[in-house]
């Protein structure tokens, strides 16, 4: 069956039968607790979901961290679109990196060869070492090279947040020789590609984004074969980033438009960024649709996606003033929903990241929604001529130095 079809139905095929009283769409189960059958039987069950096994069909789910059905409903219908055999679910999308990570440190191989730009909170955590791992920064053509006996996982995003870089996920899996490849493949989506079908271990995703894509929900998720899957719902009962159950219905609910809103969103950014791209005001754009010297992106993509980012000539103030002058467009962070979205990475999304890594001041990240492309188009008309006529950012309080890290002060 197509992968549209899929999206609408999966996770959905014990529905309309007698085992769900013949529930069309999938119930939501909050409980925190579950009656246990026995005080044997529920130690036995407690000891198989802790270690992240999976409860057999009589089994109680003794507590939500351990277990639960909605979310573990989400987590079959994501598998079967990422083409994976498990899927596990976290709280966050950063939750799921830090599971990931912790399971680095667990296997006693906490070295991260991790491929950068990544998004900033990813960077900053491998960057402090906070759960043990530590980190070698490598170029794609350098990770053979990074790689020790150490070496728990190979990290990369493509297309990358938030310069939209591209990686030859194959190229990857080759030089990484039998180390896990993980791809965070927030950007590209199940719906425009699968790491997995490329040699990818796992395909690590933000659910906030484009999954739930209506801006209401943060989750994030993990796809990969059982046993990865396995070590990374023990992690998740042990430390506390299960998925919220209502969460995971609106993810589910998400999946279904997903394919439709995803090459929708594809198309009209594949707009906006040809018409920003003869602007003169701007210098360069990033989106893989119209920047891939390396046609990565037909290899292993099925569209470029519906984010790009754009450099202005004014540098930093030309960029604020351009943020904070569109109307239609939000000025805020994250991305994927049906609206778009606009933010300045170096001063936002990537504030943590180390100087020598972080985005160009000039750069603004666009996340296009749904809208009517020329509405978008008129707003960011609108705002560039505002900005250029103004010759700066509108008043603003001074810029302090930021406290997340040190070095990390707005750009000016
Ligand atoms: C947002 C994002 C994350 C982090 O996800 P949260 O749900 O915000 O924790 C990770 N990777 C990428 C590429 C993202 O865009």
């Amino acid at each position: 069956m197509s992968a549209d079809t899929r999206a609408v139905h999966a996770g959905r095929r014990d529905l309309g039968g007698p085992a769900t009283r013949w529930a069309h769409v999938p119930p939501i189960d909050r409980s925190s607790t579950s009656a246990l059958p026995g005080v044997l039987a529920g130690g036995d069950a407690y000891e198989t979901l802790a270690t992240g096994g999976r409860p057999g069909p009589a089994d109680s789910f003794v507590y939500q961290r351990l277990w639960n059905p909605t979310v573990a409903r989400f987590e079959d219908a994501f598998a079967e679109l990422e083409g994976a055999p498990e899927a596990v679910a976290f709280g966050s999308g950063m939750a799921a990196v830090s599971a990931l990570l912790l399971a680095c440190v667990q296997a006693g191989t906490p070295h991260v060869v991790a491929v950068r730009p990544l998004y900033g909170g990813t960077d900053h955590l491998l960057a402090t070492g906070l759960l043990g791992t530590e980190v070698t920064w490598a170029r794609p053509a350098e990770v053979a090279a990074a790689i020790t006996p150490r070496t728990g996982i190979v990290l990369a995003e493509t297309p990358a947040n938030p310069t939209l870089d591209l990686v030859d996920i194959a190229d990857l899996v080759r030089q990484a020789r039998g180390v896990p490849v993980v791809i965070d493949n927030t950007f590209a989506t199940p719906v425009l590609q699968n790491p997995l079908a490329h040699g990818a271990a796992m395909a690590l995703h933000s659910l906030t984004k484009f999954v739930g894509g209506h801006g209401d929900l943060v989750g994030g998720a993990i796809a990969a074969d059982a046993a990865w899957a396995r070590r990374l719902r023990g992690i998740r009962a042990i430390t506390g980033g299960l998925l919220h159950p209502d969460a995971a219905h609106l993810a589910q609910r998400g999946l279904q438009t997903l394919p439709l809103r995803v090459r929708a969103q594809s198309e009209h950014a594949t707009m906006i960024a040809n018409w920003l791209a003869a602007q003169p005001a701007v210098a360069r754009v990033h989106h893989p649709g119209i920047d891939d010297p390396q046609r990565i992106c037909e290899r292993q993509m099925s569209a470029p996606g519906a984010v790009l980012a754009f450099s202005l000539r004014g540098g930093y103030a030309a960029a604020a003033a351009v943020a904070e002058r569109c109307r239609l467009i939000t000025h805020a962070v994250s991305l994927g929903g049906v609206d778009s979205l606009i933010q300045h990475p170096a001063a936002l999304t990537h504030r943590p990241v180390a100087a020598e890594a972080r985005p160009h001041a000039g750069l603004l990240r666009l996340s296009v929604g749904l809208e009517e492309p020329a509405d978008v188009i008129a707003d960011l008309e609108q705002a560039l001529a505002g900005a250029a006529s103004a010759g700066q950012a509108p008043e603003r309080p001074a810029a302090r130095e930021s406290r997340s890290a040190p070095g990390a002060g707005v750009p000016r």
